[in-house]
């Protein structure tokens, strides 16, 4: 199948990205789903898998997880039906970060799978952009920062090669929040890796701040926000908790609409600013917002936000509750990964098990071919005479059968060799046996393919000759006479001569192979006492077809 050029969005999808771009949700997901009912009904299905990709993303922001895994779904299918690779692409990898984010690991995979299974049709940097910041995203919705990183720093690449400088700034964004969850991991286990973090974190920054839209774009005062909320992440990383502190208090004065998580998350970043600049009273009101904002109902628990209530808790002095759920938060991420590499060992097993009823089936298979040749071939042996490779007088009859069934006039010969007792006597049983092939080889050599030649028995062979004129029979059968005794036998013994005799009659309609027989052994008979080698015929009273 070749990608067809992808679809631009249309005038409404934009107006929905817009809504979402300025946390509208609820109104993104209603016209959202207005729009993807219209477009289904109308059989537009590229614009209906963009409508119903933004409402999943709205859904996906206001943590109503199954409602969003539904928008997804559906905007994936309605890509298939586009037959839009690079919109499906987009529907499985949102699905993939949309399970990520909710602790199911295994489903993230599967979805992951699925998107990059649809890659080599991919033409355009933008897809594959989006597909690498798709897997991103799950890496770091599972805890998994490093490759995370890894995958978002592809995807500002290839946003910038496809020249989208928005989506670029909104990867390096994506990049900077994974770095600091990143930096707060190696503080504790590799504090040099974490310092040589900073200096690149800062950078990114730089280029974001310098990057940043115009405060008329509709997605501005977000990109503000967002910013705001980096530098405050970047200070405290690079060790600055007071600039922290300011730019995170003033980010929260303007009461930016993120997602309850994401407040949480800044409340937090503030707490522990603050507590370092020594300001315990701001801390712990800051503690107090963040538990309130973490305590806000998503539709499904996360690993992550048992790991920030451990933070809120130790933030707070509640060091036991801090490490029981950090406990919790360790066992339950632990129990994701094995639960997910179980579900894919069962995957396996399955597949094996498939693959080896498979093989099962195919070695049965071949058995029962060796054997249904080792019948072909018993049947053959059956058939054919083993001296001379001709078919014997089983063979003859079963092939006499076939042949009298179709139309058309047949002759009947019978040949015998002359005098052969003294062939044997005179030169031997072996030189005997040779004439006989030799003469098996003569007689075929003057035959087409559809005659019918056999060894009747002892020194006799007998044919079936189908020809449409009688004048052509004797011709034939005289040729055949004259092949045996014309050929030069002294290579099988000197001074040997062979001849033989023969009878042939026109078979006459209906009658037994038996008695068409017997008419020709009378010829034959008759043949060898006009003197031998010679063929005695009878077609006159041939029946006409
Ligand atoms: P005629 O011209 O009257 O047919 O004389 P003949 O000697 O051929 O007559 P007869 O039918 O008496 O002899 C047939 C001989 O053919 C007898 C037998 O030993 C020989 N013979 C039959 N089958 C074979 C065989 O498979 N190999 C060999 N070497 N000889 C065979
Ligand atoms: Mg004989
Ligand atoms: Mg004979």
């Amino acid at each position: 199948m070749s990608a067809a050029a992808p679809e631009p969005a249309s005038p409404a999808v934009e107006r929905l990205r817009a809504w979402v771009a300025a946390a509208q949700f609820e109104r993104a997901i209603e016209e959202g789903g207005a729009l993807f009912r219209a477009a289904a009904a109308g059989g537009r299905w590229a614009e209906a898998s963009d409508a119903a990709l933004e409402a999943g993303r709205a859904c996906s922001n206001l943590t109503a997880s199954a409602d969003a895994q539904r928008w997804l779904h559906e905007a994936a299918q309605a890509a298939q039906r586009a037959a839009d690779p690079g919109r499906e692409c987009m529907a499985w990898g949102r699905l993939a970060s949309e399970h990520g984010r909710h602790d199911r690991l295994a489903l993230a995979l599967d979805a992951l799978d699925e998107a990059q299974r649809g890659m080599a049709q991919l033409r355009d940097p933008a897809a594959v952009g989006s597909l690498l910041a798709s897997t991103a995203a799950t890496y770091y919705g599972l805890g998994l920062t490093s490759p995370a990183l890894l995958a978002f720093e592809r995807a500002v690449e290839h946003a910038q090669r496809a020249g989208d400088a928005g989506q670029a700034a909104t990867l390096r964004a994506n990049w900077l929040i994974v770095a600091h969850s990143h930096h707060r991991l190696l503080a504790d286990a590799d504090p040099a890796a974490a310092a040589r973090l900073v200096p690149r974190m800062e950078a990114e920054l730089l280029r974001l701040e310098q990057g940043l839209g115009t405060r008329d774009a509709p997605d501005a005062p977000r990109q503000h926000w967002r910013l705001a909320h980096l530098r405050g992440c970047v200070h405290l990383d690079a060790g600055r908790p007071a600039e922290a502190a300011r730019v995170l208090e003033a980010l929260l004065a303007e009461e930016p609409r993120f997602p309850a998580p994401l407040m949480a998350a800044i409340w937090l970043s503030l707490a522990q600013a603050l507590r370092a600049t020594g300001d315990a009273a701001g801390c712990r009101r800051a503690v107090a917002e963040a538990a309130s904002a973490a305590d806000a109902p998503g539709d499904v628990p996360r690993s992550y936000d048992l790991l920030r209530r451990s933070e809120i808790a130790e933030l707070q002095g509640r060091t036991a509750d801090a490490l029981a759920l950090y406990k919790q938060y360790h066992h339950r991420t632990r129990f994701v990964m094995l639960a997910a590499i179980e579900t894919r060992l069962e995957g396996f097993l399955a597949r094996l098990a498939e693959q080896e009823a498979r093989v099962e089936v195919e070695t049965l298979r071949a058995q029962n071919a060796g054997l249904a040749e080792g019948v072909q071939r018993l049947g053959v042996l059956a058939t054919t005479d083993p001296l001379t490779g001709l078919l014997n007088r089983r063979g003859f009859e079963a092939e006499a059968a076939r042949l009298g069934t179709q139309p058309g006039p047949t002759v009947l010969a019978l040949f015998d060799l002359d005098h052969f007792k003294s062939v044997n006597d005179r030169h031997g049983h072996a030189v005997g046996d040779a004439v006989l092939r030799k003469t098996a080889e003569c007689l075929a050599g003057v035959l087409r393919a559809p005659d019918c030649l056999a060894r009747h028995g002892g020194e006799e062979f007998v044919l079936l000759l189908r020809t449409p004129e009688a004048a052509d029979a004797a011709a034939i059968l005289e040729r055949m006479r004259a092949s045996v005794h014309e050929h030069d036998w002294n290579a099988i013994a000197p001074g040997l001569a062979v001849t033989l005799s023969g009878g042939a009659v026109a078979c006459r309609p209906g009658e037994a192979l038996e008695a068409a027989l017997q008419r020709a052994d009378r010829l034959l008979y008759e043949a060898k006492h006009a003197g031998r080698n010679r063929v005695r015929i009878d077609l006159g009273r041939r029946a006409a077809p």
